[in-house]
């Protein structure tokens, strides 16, 4: 089983309109309201893919309950930790070809409620194969939040995908991830220094102490593909360019095909052409945390895996 955790997921509102006024009132006709969070786009894209996956984390209030009831209706097995403080909205207002979004930071958790998630986690941990632990903290938890869930998680592999301080802490600190996915931007902060594609810089940089003692460190590219370091050694994934529609989300398809193959227990090539093959589908839908899946196997003969 994939355990996916999501610590600060929300309900997505998107207003369409054909013209956004300031100062006034807007009327809006077409609201569309989905379960957001990365951790929930992970989990969606595993569902479509027939994984057996549990959505845990933490929720609150009306907009908890209505999460707990969509994933319900989605047939996805879910253990959120309820909390006092209420789960967030996050508002994008869509108009004139542009969209201004609106997030809620989210609830503020207690000492309590993080030292019960602890025990919460380390429940479930027993009972999954791979754990990925997705975006960023809510409020009340400290830094080093992530740090403490890998430990309760051990000796179970968890995939981790968040960036700034948390991962800092967390590639400083003793519990190591299995995998982590930065994007070039993330990796760049990381390293506090510009980052292209080329791969001889990649190598370089993928090859800081600051990666010691993580099995997979996968650098996720956009449109030109994906870098990685397995085991000491290096890969460059080509992948064909495709018409993308809507890339936000394929981090998290990418996360999900890289841990249901992890899961299996894969070949490089294998987790390394699924994760991609997925980012991709999701670029080329509309929706977030959506695959069509009829074209997956001409898309995994496209993708190219070169060791360097
Ligand atoms: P993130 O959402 O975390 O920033 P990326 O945008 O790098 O991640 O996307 C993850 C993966 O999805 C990429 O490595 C690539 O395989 C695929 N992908 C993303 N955007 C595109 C695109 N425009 N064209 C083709 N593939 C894409």
């Amino acid at each position: 089983m994939i355990l996916t955790i999501t610590m600060n997921p929300s309900i997505d509102v998107s207003y369409p309109l054909t013209e956004f006024s300031l100062d006034a009132v807007n009327r809006v006709k077409n609201v569309k309201k989905t379960v957001g969070g990365k951790g929930l786009n992970v989990t969606r894209i595993l569902k479509q893919l027939d994984a057996e996956v549990m959505a845990s984390g933490l929720i609150g209030g009306v907009l908890g309950e209505e999460i707990k009831e969509r994933l319900t209706q989605d047939n996805i097995l879910h253990e959120f930790l309820s909390i006092k403080s209420e789960t967030r909205n996050c508002i994008a207002i869509l108009h004139e070809g542009q969209q201004t979004e609106i997030l809620e930071s989210g609830p503020i958790v207690s000492t309590q409620e993080a030292s019960d998630f602890l025990n919460h986690l380390g429940k479930l941990a027993v009972k999954a194969d791979v754990i990925c632990f997705s975006g960023s903290l809510p409020q009340g938890l400290p830094i080093d939040f992530y740090q403490q869930m890998i430990q309760v998680c051990r000796p179970k592999p968890v995939m981790l995908d968040c960036s700034g301080e948390a991962l800092m802490t967390v590639l400083k600190g003793e519990s190591k991830p299995y995998l982590i996915k930065p994007n070039i931007q993330e990796l760049a902060e990381l390293l506090d220094q510009p980052i292209t594609t080329d791969v001889k810089q990649l190598k370089v940089a993928l090859s800081d102490p600051l990666f010691a003692g993580i099995d997979w460190v996968v650098v996720s590219m956009g449109r030109k593909g994906a870098f990685a370091k397995h085991s000491n050694r290096f890969y460059h994934v080509m992948i064909p360019s495709i018409k993308a529609v809507n890339p936000v989300g394929s981090g998290d398809a990418m996360l999900a095909g890289l841990a249901v193959a992890i899961e299996k227990e894969k070949s490089v090539d294998v987790v390394l052409k699924q994760g991609n093959a997925l980012g991709i589908l999701n670029a080329q839908e509309e929706t977030t945390g959506y695959i069509e899946l009829v074209n997956y196997h001409t898309l995994i003969k496209q993708i190219q895996i070169k060791e360097v």
